[in-house]
């Protein structure tokens, strides 16, 4: 995770090694450095473009009043604006309503099943009694992928095999949820290998009757660009509340999670980086900052 961009970013910072003080050589070729690290982490141009210039602006600003040399100045500096590109502080979810609904949608092949199950395991863990619910009519096998999964860590799938309705589900599983004091339902939907109105108007149809307290997007993190217009897209047909990042343990540049929040303007709320159903973080930027300059 972030290895490239680790590795890029405390080059750019050895720029400084044993330097007193900020001077007009070190800073231009430590962010030009800096600049080409996230460019290479593919980051958007302009938002690239955007950080470097508020790293300057912060460093000329307060070149001369603190105590931290100027490696330890710039890393401080980049921290910051590292964690407010993210979205400055983790957003939790709501999960005050019982059942509360949580929505997850994205193409196939996204994380959306994994991260359901995941999703359930973490719940559990914090005391509460989530059931999953698949809403694929169209591919039986990712009803028996969910159950497969879920059956490992004992949370029950609810489905209706013959059922080829996709609200009809919903209201048996809100019914299943009362009568078996489920207080969460995870709703995983169908995706398509790209986006199409027949999948977007089935999703805008179950979030209508259903209700979610949260919409989760789930996005591979290692289809880059990609992710990000997906992203797009989905936010103009539904009121996200957060985005799902997968996939990010094979990704060793991390673009999507830098930038993914403040172009689609929605937060991060977990990062999924590995098979096992474990493998599920709750996003802080902070933490993640961290580990890119650490
Ligand atoms: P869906 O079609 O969106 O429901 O996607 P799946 O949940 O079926 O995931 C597609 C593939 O990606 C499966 O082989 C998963 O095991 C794999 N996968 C999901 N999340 C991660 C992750 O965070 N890391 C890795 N390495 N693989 C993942």
């Amino acid at each position: 995770m972030f290895e490239h961009l680790k590795n890029k970013i405390s080059e750019a910072l050895h720029v400084f090694k044993g330097d007193s003080k900020i001077t007009e050589i070190n800073i231009a070729s430590s962010l030009k450095k800096i600049g080409n690290a996230l460019i290479d982490a593919d980051v958007n141009y302009k938002i690239v473009r955007n950080f470097i210039h508020k790293i300057q602006e912060k460093s000329i600003g307060k070149k001369v009043l603190t105590s931290l040399n100027p490696k330890q100045l710039i890393t401080k500096i980049v921290y910051d604006e590292l964690v407010l590109l993210m979205g400055k502080k983790n957003v939790e979810m709501d999960l005050s309503k019982n059942p509360s609904i949580i929505l997850i949608c994205g193409l196939q092949g996204s994380g959306k099943t994994s991260f359901s199950s995941k999703l359930a395991f973490f719940l559990t863990k914090k005391n509460k009694f989530p059931l999953l619910v698949s809403v694929d009519i169209h591919r039986p096998a990712a009803v028996d992928q969910l159950k497969l999964i879920a059956k490992k860590v004992n949370i029950p799938v609810f489905s209706l095999e013959k059922s080829k309705n996709v609200i009809e589900i919903i209201d048996q599983s809100i019914l299943y949820a009362f009568k078996n004091k489920r207080n969460i339902i995870i709703i995983d939907t169908a995706g398509r290998l790209a986006i199409d109105q027949i999948m977007m108007e089935e999703i805008q149809r179950i979030n209508q009757h259903s209700k979610p307290n949260e919409i989760l997007f789930v996005v591979d993190s290692m289809t880059g660009q990609d992710a990000i217009n997906t992203a797009q897209s989905f936010s103009k047909k539904l009121n996200l509340d957060g985005i799902v990042i997968t996939k990010l343990d094979g990704d060793n540049r991390g673009g999507v999670a830098i930038t993914i929040s403040s172009i689609v303007k929605k937060p991060i709320k977990f990062i999924s980086n590995g098979e096992k159903i474990e493998d599920l973080e709750v996003f802080h930027p902070d933490r993640i900052a961290n580990r890119i300059l650490g």
